[in-house]
């Protein structure tokens, strides 16, 4: 499918999609809104370049603008992006296969001329034979050597088609792993993720495997006095502060609405209470900036639960227990740290 997002996500981009057609005062049709639904959900990384390119120069996008993205990167039924991949990729091998026959051919040429020179070697050779015979074995080698240089280069080339095309691939990937809007893994990608690294051999052997349930504090207040797109701004800001307060093989997720969860491998409850710490602090500290009013708010308060995983527990046991916690987190008032385990 070309648009590999649920529905919420789909929601989500949309909702981002129009604030962009907002922004640049554009008009609310379907090729505009096709243009920027794929510029912001990333999955067409061809378009998303473009798109930027032209934002450098222009700060509103005209309706030509779009038009000429929409018949470049967009339009055609169906899944273009896939289309164009697929026959890429096709391209590629049937490259790579004539250069693989042409190697053969010429690789068996130039063995039936070395069994041939052996034959010649059997009898008796006067010197200017033998200097004949190793002109022309010379001659072929030299040829052969040409041939195979050639190969190298063309294998190469192809090698780099192969990298480019793995990278749109992965940017495919990425796109429907993603939370549009505050970049950090959707519910999709998180579990991917997790399931990756649950299943790593030495996995049960980590010194501890922890989950963080996160679920910001009175969220709907913050939007009922200042608006949806405040609170989407909390959510990036909120977004940012988890993504700077973890590490390494660490997951952070957004797996719905104003809910976060962070995997930590490798990490005992001990440690993973300091990053929830460290983080309830961060976001209770932190200000949000309004636009309308050059106000600043604050007051954002985050609560958390904690679950380290028993024995071979997988990710949705973990998130019950986690989520349980920080429901506990929420009855005793808010902005605080449950572990259950
Ligand atoms: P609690 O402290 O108990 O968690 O209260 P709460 O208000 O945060 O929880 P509740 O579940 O009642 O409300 C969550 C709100 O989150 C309601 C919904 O409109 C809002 N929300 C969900 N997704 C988004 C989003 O993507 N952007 C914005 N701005 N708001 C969202
Ligand atoms: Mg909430
Ligand atoms: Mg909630």
């Amino acid at each position: 499918m070309k648009y590999p997002h649920e529905r919420s996500a789909s929601a989500e981009v949309s909702r981002i999609a129009l604030q962009k057609m907002a922004a640049h005062q554009a008009a609310f049709t379907p090729p505009n809104f096709a243009v920027w639904y794929e510029y912001v959900s990333g999955i067409n990384p061809e378009l998303s370049s473009a798109l930027e390119k032209l934002l450098k120069k222009h700060t509103k996008l005209q309706d030509e603008h779009i038009e000429q993205l929409y018949a470049d990167h967009v339009s055609e039924c169906g899944s273009k992006i896939h289309l164009t991949l697929r026959e890429d990729l096709k391209q590629l091998l049937e490259r790579l296969n004539r250069l693989t026959s042409e190697a053969d051919e010429k690789t068996s040429e130039y063995g039936d001329h070395l069994q041939d020179y052996g034959s010649r070697l059997q009898g008796e050779l006067s010197v200017a034979e033998l200097d004949l015979l190793v002109k022309d074995i010379t001659q072929d080698t030299e040829r052969m050597h040409t041939s195979v240089q050639k190969i190298h280069v063309q294998l190469e080339a192809s090698h780099q088609e192969v990298e480019r095309l793995n990278r749109e691939l992965e940017a495919l990937k990425g796109a429907a792993m993603t939370d549009p809007l505050t970049g950090v893994l959707n519910r999709r990608g998180f579990e991917s993720c997790a399931d990756t690294l649950f299943a790593e051999p030495d996995a049960a052997s980590h010194k501890g495997f922890c989950l963080l349930m996160l679920d910001v504090d009175h969220f709907k207040n913050i939007n009922d006095n200042y608006g949806h797109l405040l609170g989407d701004k909390v959510l990036t800001a909120i977004a940012t502060t988890l993504k700077s307060k973890v590490q390494g093989q660490d997951l952070v997720g957004r797996l719905g609405g104003e809910e976060f969860a962070i995997l930590l491998p490798n990490t005992n409850l001990d440690g993973a209470f300091v990053v929830a710490e460290h983080i309830r602090q961060a976001v209770q500290r932190g200000k949000i900036r309004r636009l309308d009013s050059n106000q600043n708010i604050d007051g954002i308060t985050i609560s958390i639960g904690i679950s380290p995983r028993k024995d071979k527990e997988d990710l949705n046991e973990m998130i019950a227990r986690a989520d349980k916690a920080l429901y506990r987190s929420k009855k005793e008032g808010r902005n605080r740290i449950t572990i259950l385990d």
